[in-house]
């Protein structure tokens, strides 16, 4: 089965928005189970900017800010990643918005994701934020993954993120908030009901971007499963499914439940 994983800043850098290697290990740990059960893996992870802020200690005031922030961060990023997944070899593939538009791009950044995948190594993505500017970027990672895993016909896409899943409501400002199992399919009510939420810390995604990022894999009938990173084996019980209650499931189009 071929996987798309995104996993965003939050859990990959510690709260100070240095790199937590430790962190990287948990989930690459859980990686190494799933390529031994012969799973094809994608890995879109966030963190450049935040690396890259904990390593310069400069907070980015704009839009060049963070751009050279991610320059930096992205090589710990990257050097981060092959530690933990060794010997598993890693392939750093950066993307920007044409390259999943434009025909021909597109058509090539494919074959060169089917390549690297072909050699059993993983394709580590980040969105190219080192020379994508407001105009023409993706902007944040939930979307960025879904993108991939609708170019690369993957099976199932994977969000990991700090919060376990859709809740009713905003938890931190509901106590009464739950959680929601499964969602048949993202409405434009839910797009908006959700699209004021705030955003918190390095990252850019919040809730917004994760049902885009539904909809999007939803469309292309391929099931997304948002999970907390923090959760123990959380990939592991993303595999068996059908016997674990927590996360939110998005079904793909017209019951085809990959997820
Ligand atoms: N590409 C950004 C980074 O690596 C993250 C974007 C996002 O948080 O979705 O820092």
């Amino acid at each position: 089965m071929r996987w798309v994983i995104k996993i965003g800043t939050s859990s990959v850098c510690d709260i100070d928005a240095r790199l937590s290697q430790e962190k990287i290990d948990r989930f690459v740990s859980q990686l190494r189970i799933l390529v031994s059960r012969e799973h094809e893996i994608l890995v879109v992870t966030s963190g450049a900017v935040g690396a890259g802020v904990g390593a310069v200690g400069k907070t980015p005031q704009d839009v060049t800010d963070k751009q050279a922030l991610a320059a930096i961060g992205q090589a710990r990023l990257m050097e981060a990643y092959q530690r933990a997944l060794h010997p598993i070899i890693v392939g750093q593939v950066l993307l920007t918005r044409q390259d999943l538009e434009d025909q021909d791009r597109r058509q090539a950044s494919r074959s060169t994701l089917e390549r690297v995948l072909s050699w059993g190594a993983i394709p580590v993505i980040n969105e190219n934020d080192t020379v994508t500017d407001a105009e023409i970027r993706i902007g944040d990672n939930d979307t960025l993954a879904a993108r991939v895993a609708v170019l690369m016909e993957a099976h199932r896409l994977v969000i990991l993120s700090d919060i376990d899943g859709l809740y009713t409501e905003n938890p931190k400002k509901n106590p009464g908030a739950h959680r929601i199992e499964a969602v048949p399919w993202v409405t434009a009510d839910d797009m908006q009901r959700f699209s004021s939420e705030e955003r918190g810390g390095l990252g850019t995604g919040g809730m917004a971007t994760k049902l885009e990022a539904a909809r999007i894999a939803q469309e292309a009938g391929i099931g997304m499963v948002l999970a907390a990173s923090q959760e123990p084996d959380v990939l592991d019980k993303i595999e068996g499914i059908k016997s674990w209650q927590g996360g939110t499931r998005f079904l793909a189009k017209r019951g085809m439940i990959r997820a």
